[in-house]
């Protein structure tokens, strides 16, 4: 196989290389990474020992820079690269259009151009909008985002659907919902709640905590993409999930105790305009037609990824020293 992935320095993006590689050591594997602050070549550490990878510094946006690689043909192009973190699309837009619709168009393009074999989409629950305290999102749920995050992933969805219905380009779209696990960057919920926990400073929470989200490891959504990749249905979506439903004070006080640190860090904060209360993803469809399910249980996953946490203070560190803590100081007004 060869296979363009994009956004492989980033968090998903990374776990999925390793997962797949791992699994297939031969494959022609392309990484196509803007390394915006999100992308870290560190994430890739011993990737380049696979005689078949190869990491191209490239915006999605750059026909030029990325046609070569498509004409000489591809089995395979897997989207991750996007701006991922609502709180930053809240406060600049633009560059959510930019990376995540305007992108995946010229992938998109280029994919049916050079009759790419197939396109995976990597999307997220987020396009759902938000649920009340019951009921799950199918995949025939409609598309009803809220933030500037989650519409312009829906934007790039309907794009890539269309490019299948008009010009028959092999699509499937995977909507996940929420991730955590090893190489996760800072700003996100659980790795801001182990590492402001471990350096003793406060855990910021959004409003009340009772936000609900359904918590899935990279590590079982890596492994539900493989299947996709391999036998999913062109023209069709797949949700992702782990049916793990918590709401995010629940979230932080596991994290908390599993470090031992007092409950009293916890600061609650302003909440986040047009805050999502809850998502939760049916996963019925891809557990009945791909045979995937979920294996990492909550509670396990989330004491391994505390464990990776502990065991890469390097790796967070650097992270932590640049551009995120004028990031971090403008959002939650504390340091
Ligand atoms: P991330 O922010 O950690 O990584 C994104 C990567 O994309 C970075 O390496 C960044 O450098 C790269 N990138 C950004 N703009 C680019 C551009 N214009 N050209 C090339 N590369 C660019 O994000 P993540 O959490 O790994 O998410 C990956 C994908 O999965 C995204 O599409 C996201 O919408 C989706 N998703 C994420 C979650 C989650 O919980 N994190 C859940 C469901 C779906």
């Amino acid at each position: 196989m060869r296979i363009l992935v994009t956004g492989g320095a980033g968090f998903i993006g990374s776990n999925f290389i390793r997962h797949y590689l791992h699994r297939y050591p031969e494959t022609n594997l392309i990484n196509v990474d803007l390394l915006t602050y999100a992308g870290n070549l560190a994430n890739t550490e011993g990737f380049t020992a696979y005689p078949g990878y190869r990491f191209l510094h490239a915006d999605i946006n750059d026909r030029d820079k990325l046609e070569p690689y498509f004409a000489a043909g591809l089995d395979a192009v897997i989207n991750f690269a996007a701006e991922s973190h609502v709180d930053r699309s809240i406060d600049a837009p633009q560059v959510f259009a930019r990376t995540n619709i305007n992108g995946t168009l010229n992938l998109l393009c280029l994919a049916r151009h050079y009759e790419v074999k197939r396109f995976l989409q990597i999307s997220t629950d987020e396009v759902y909008g938000a649920l009340g305290p019951e009921g799950l999102f199918t995949e025939e749920s409609p598309l009803a985002p809220n933030s500037p995050y989650a519409a312009s992933k829906a934007g790039a969805d309907l794009l890539a659907m269309a490019f299948y219905k008009t010009y028959g380009l092999p699509v499937i779209i995977t909507r996940c919902s929420n991730n955590y696990g090893p190489y996760q960057f800072p700003e996100k919920l659980i790795p801001l709640t182990i590492i402001n926990a471990v350096r003793g400073e406060p855990v910021p929470i959004y409003g009340d905590g009772q936000q609900v989200r359904d918590w899935i490891h990279v590590a079982d959504h890596c492994q539900a993409l493989e299947r996709v990749l391999l036998a999913g249905q062109p023209g069709t979506v797949y949700n992702i999930g782990a049916r793990c439903e918590r709401t995010n004070l629940e979230v932080v006080r596991l994290i908390l105790k599993l470090l031992g640190k007092p409950e009293d860090l916890i600061r609650f904060v302003a909440d986040r305009p047009g805050h999502d209360r809850r998502y939760g993803v049916a996963v019925g469809k891809i557990r009945s037609e791909l045979g995937w399910e979920a294996r990492i249980g909550f509670e396990d996953g989330l004491a391994q990824t505390v464990k990776w946490y502990l065991k890469q203070q390097a790796w967070w560190e650097a992270i932590l020293s640049g551009e995120y803590k004028d990031y971090y100081q403008r959002n939650y007004g504390f340091r």
